[in-house]
């Protein structure tokens, strides 16, 4: 079956351009200024924007972690991600620590049998040892390019030295680590200080996770990395002070990418100061949502190309999971919904903000996600041979984003009441239309093999 896209604005990394798009099948065939294809269903989009089908490099589906299980499986939060423009997740398989790779590997495809999104896998890496070094082959075999590891959590934490025997390791088979970078030991004794003072305020855990000791984190395995001679994405970029040490990395002449998220965009640490102490608990994530200064820094990384990519670490749990943490801050369930709001949240924040304009947008939630992970030119872009996945966009079509109305099995967004610039219209997958006018279709989600990094 063949669509023909009429007269919207198409975006792609470096420009928007008034052209017709035509779709054959799962393919997107023909990007011109005016296309005749008589035997093509079409479609006016006269006024909207077109942009390649959002990726967000940085889910949790079905995860077992905080002793409960997250609000989102695959099923729902492929949904509530195609629902937000997102054609294509990549989520972190986590074998627990002593568990093969090839373990966890089969338990997230179990997982992820009903994604109705495209999706993939990031390796976590939470072990070291010749074992697991032995299944990396296999892993990249399997499709599998990029990998996680943690420098806090003590159920996936890795010492110095394993990180950088692994970074060595990756970096021989062309492969690329994410990592989530905070100081571990220090926060444990500024978590004991809080306890011993008998403080229980959600405003703890921000309190006890600082931006500095994520710099620290930061700095520390950019050295490490340095040592290994590897690349490595530094995921959820918070704080200007964690960008200052990727940019000192980068002038040394390292390699490094880094990932920031909607919640450090466009909210504050005020958020944790609520009296209602659920109002407040809804916000906890790690690391912890920062100042309106961070957020300059991190928007104005986006436009300069010093942040590659917006992912939302959509890790969701419900006010009745979060009520679980009253009794102690540590144990409040970490992480927020995202995958939903973070086309609308940046395109309202960003491009009709001022901040960055299209084409940027464009980067940083498909462009450089692919070419990170592998997945270039398949996704991306809108152009001739890629996948027919495309957001249409409609800036016209302001709404207030709710809770209420959302498909993500978590009750509350911590985007409640949010004003946006317009609105995504229609999402298509590979074609078919997964999105008509905000309700999602069923459509059916596929494995992806992915490449090597070619950002
Ligand atoms: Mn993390
Ligand atoms: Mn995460």
């Amino acid at each position: 079956m063949k669509r023909l896209f009429t007269g919207g604005r198409v975006v792609s990394g470096s420009a928007v351009t008034v052209a017709d798009v035509l779709v054959d099948g799962e393919k997107i065939v023909s990007v011109a200024p005016q296309i005749d294809a008589p035997d093509a269903e079409k479609v006016d989009v006269t006024g909207k924007l077109l942009l390649p089908g959002f990726i967000d490099a940085h889910t949790h589906f079905d995860l077992d972690v905080c002793n409960t299980t997250t609000a989102d499986d695959f099923e729902s939060g492929s949904r509530s991600a195609l629902r937000g423009g997102t054609t294509t997740v990549i989520d972190f398989a986590c074998p627990n620590k002593g568990e093969t790779l090839q373990y966890g590997l089969e338990l997230w495809r179990k997982k992820a049998a009903d994604c109705h999104c495209d999706y993939g896998f990031h390796m976590t890496i939470d072990d070291w040892n010749a074992g697991i070094e032995s299944e990396l082959d296999d892993m990249f075999a399997a499709g599998i390019t990029s990998f996680k590891m943690y420098m806090t959590y003590p159920a996936m934490m890795l010492p110095d030295g394993d990180l950088y025997r692994a970074l060595k390791a990756l970096k021989a088979r062309g492969g690329i680590c994410g990592v989530h970078c905070e100081n571990s030991g220090v926060i444990d004794a500024l978590v004991a200080e809080k306890k011993a003072m008998g403080e229980n305020t959600v405003a703890c855990h921000p309190q006890t996770r600082p931006d500095y000791l994520e710099a620290e984190a930061v700095g520390r395995i950019l050295r490490i990395a340095q040592a290994a001679d590897a690349p490595v994405v530094i995921v959820h970029t918070t704080n200007a002070a964690a960008l200052a040490e990727i940019d000192q990395a980068r002038q040394r002449g390292q390699t490094v990418y880094s990932e920031t998220c909607p919640q450090y965009l466009a909210l504050d640490d005020t958020v944790y100061y609520q009296t209602d102490w659920l109002s407040a608990a809804k916000f906890v994530c790690s690391p912890p949502i920062r100042k309106k200064a961070d957020q300059d820094a991190l928007w104005a990384g986006l436009k300069e190309g010093r942040v590659q990519t917006v992912s939302t670490d959509h890790c969701s749990f419900t006010t009745q999971q979060k009520l679980a943490g009253q009794g102690d801050f540590t144990t409040i369930p970490g992480g927020l919904p995202g995958v939903e709001t973070r086309g609308e949240v940046v395109y309202t924040t960003g491009v009709a903000g001022g901040r960055i304009d299209l084409p940027t947008m464009c980067r940083v939630l498909s462009e450089n996600p692919a070419k990170l992970y592998g997945l270039y030119p398949r996704k991306g872009c809108i152009a001739p041979g890629a996948d027919a996945d495309i957001v249409i966009y409609d800036p016209e079509a302001d709404h207030t984003l709710r809770a209420a109305d959302m498909v993500s099995r978590c009750d509350y967004t911590p985007f409640e009441g949010f004003r946006t610039s317009g609105s995504i219209a229609a999402v298509y997958l590979r074609g078919a239309l997964a999105v008509d006018r905000g309700a999602v279709r069923d459509v059916k989600g596929e494995y992806l093999f992915r490449g090597k990094c070619m950002l």
